[in-house]
């Protein structure tokens, strides 16, 4: 791999554009190595985990802190000189292009060229978030309160847990994480999300409800220790779960008319490929929306070798 900011992008089509240096990104920027595809990966170096300490649930990589898995893949893909990298840098725009590339793209960053073309384009950007609007929140994101179950829970297990959220999904959220705790306090923030009939249900398995607004989150260095209500009452937990609200930012799309599901996800097939020929998406940024490190990188993986095989105009399996 090379660092383009030290050399730099020519004026020639890439094979493929990567739009993200997440899992999703990186990992197709490894299989497109070894597929002799010249590669330009552009990454705005904003993980959405950046949040946190340590990535759970990675085969052979269970607790890596998030920049080290990066540092990691970035690493390996100095084995491939024909995949560059321009970090700290934005894809703007992207545009249809005039033969022979298909795609040109225009880029924010310092040392970036404005513009590079591509035949085909991979979007790996990921999410943006908006955590529930209480007030300290983000001391503790990341550091005792999560938002995915799946990574983090088993380090939260069988403590007093708190479930802060304004979305209707908020019982079957609670009904997941009560199988890693019996002591699990939802909180709505006083947002109108629960009916009678589900906050029943959550009672019967143990689950409590309480709906004022969260007037403040109490805790020493990230550890969160009592949710404090408007009511003056302070509730004791240990850590817990949030429920933040889940964005895309494909502006830089626009041009190309791409669909995208309800919630503003790319929609692929199950081979990554967009209702625009030669563009691709991956991970978090394609419906259905936020997984895992490894379910991105495994996507990225899949889409690359599809990318190839239609570069070569080739239907088959690996
Ligand atoms: C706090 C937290 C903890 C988590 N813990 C775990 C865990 O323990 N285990 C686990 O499996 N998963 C975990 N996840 C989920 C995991 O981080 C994501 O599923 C995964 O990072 C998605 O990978 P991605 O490649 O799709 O996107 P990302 O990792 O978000 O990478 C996207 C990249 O694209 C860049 N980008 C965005 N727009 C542009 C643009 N226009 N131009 C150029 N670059 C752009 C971003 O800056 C970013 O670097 C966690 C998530 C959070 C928020």
């Amino acid at each position: 791999m090379v660092d383009s900011a030290h050399d730099p992008v020519e004026d020639v089509p890439f094979d493929a554009v990567i739009i993200g240096g997440g899992p999703a990104g990186l990992s197709a920027a490894l299989n497109l190595g070894r597929a002799r595809a010249r590669v330009l990966v552009v990454d705005a170096d904003r993980p959405r985990n950046a949040a946190t300490l340590n990535s759970h649930g990675f085969l052979t990589r269970d607790g890596v802190p998030p920049a080290e898995l990066r540092r990691l893949a970035r690493a390996e893909l100095e084995a491939y000189p024909q995949v560059r990298m321009l970090s700290r840098t934005r894809v703007v725009e992207v545009e249809a292009a005039d033969a022979p590339a298909r795609f040109e793209l225009r880029l924010d960053g310092r040392r970036a060229p404005a513009l590079v073309r591509a035949h085909a384009v991979l979007v790996a950007t990921g999410l943006r978030e908006t955590l529930p609007d209480v007030p300290g929140i983000r001391a503790f994101y990341g550091m005792s309160l999560f938002s995915c179950a799946a990574c983090d829970a088993w380090e939260l297990q069988d403590r007093p847990l708190a479930l802060i959220g304004e979305t209707p999904d908020l019982p079957a959220r609670a009904r997941l994480i009560a199988r890693w705790t019996h002591d699990l306090t939802v909180f709505t923030n006083g947002a109108d999300v629960l009916d009678a009939v589900e906050e029943a249900e959550l009672a019967a398995s143990g689950i409590r409800v309480r709906r004022h607004p969260i007037a403040d989150l109490e805790g020493d260095r990230g550890r969160l220790t009592a949710v404090r209500l408007a009511d003056g009452t302070a509730v004791r937990v240990d850590g817990g779960f949030v429920r933040p609200r889940w964005h895309t930012a494909l502006e830089f799309l626009h041009g190309l008319g791409i669909d995208v599901d309800t919630d503003g996800h790319l929609l692929v097939d199950r081979s990554g490929r967009t209702s625009v020929a030669g563009v691709y998406g991956a991970g978090d940024a394609a419906a259905p929306g936020p997984q895992q490190l490894i379910v991105a990188a495994g996507q990225g993986a899949r889409a690359a070798v599809v990318l190839v095989h239609d570069l070569v105009g080739v239907t088959t399996a690996h």
